[in-house]
């Protein structure tokens, strides 16, 4: 009895027999997976109209997203604007306060207030951007190290044209 080799050339067909074989199921099982979703679909559609609105509650937070990802830079530039804003009016209190220390202790333009009276002022006024704020000697105005001066965001607004449509609008 003749002992069977295999020749390798017909061992390589079987494996891609095998392989093929194997993918014609795999495309079998995917075609019926796809026909039973196809069927459950056509089911739901009968359910009615509501049904056809609950598979949406999903696609609302990605909804929310989106329109949130189209907001912030408005948001943004509105809340830089307020919070500069205040930072200037806790500088216009710092200034203040620091005049009427002045006064008190009769200091001369350039003179520093003692630093107990600095860190009096510094507990009472705080740039809400998290910026340092700079007392500075008398007759200087304070300054903080994010939003600039009082002075300076005055004549920014007045460079914008703020004061002339403030006007317009009180006038109207
Ligand atoms: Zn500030």
């Amino acid at each position: 009895m003749p002992i069977e080799i295999e020749d390798p050339k017909d061992q390589g067909k079987k494996k891609a027999k095998a392989a093929e074989e194997r993918k014609a199921e795999a495309a079998e099982k995917r075609r019926k997976k796809i026909a039973a979703a196809a069927g459950a679909a056509e089911d739901e559609e009968l359910v009615g109209k509501k049904r056809e609105l609950w598979p949406l509650i999903p696609a609302i937070p990605v909804v929310l997203a989106v329109v949130l990802s189209l907001l912030p830079e408005r948001v943004d530039v509105n809340e830089i604007e307020l919070e500069r804003s205040r930072c200037v009016n806790q500088l216009r209190t710092a200034a203040a306060m620091k005049a009427m220390k002045a006064a008190e202790l009769k200091l001369q333009e350039g003179d520093a207030l003692p630093q107990n009276e600095l860190d009096k002022i510094l507990s009472e006024v705080k740039c809400p951007g998290g910026g340092i704020i700079d007392v500075r000697a008398v007759g200087y105005e304070p300054r903080c190290s994010l939003h600039g001066t009082f002075s300076e965001w005055v004549q920014e607004q007045q460079n914008i044209g703020y004061w002339d449509k403030a006007l317009k609008d009180n006038t109207n």
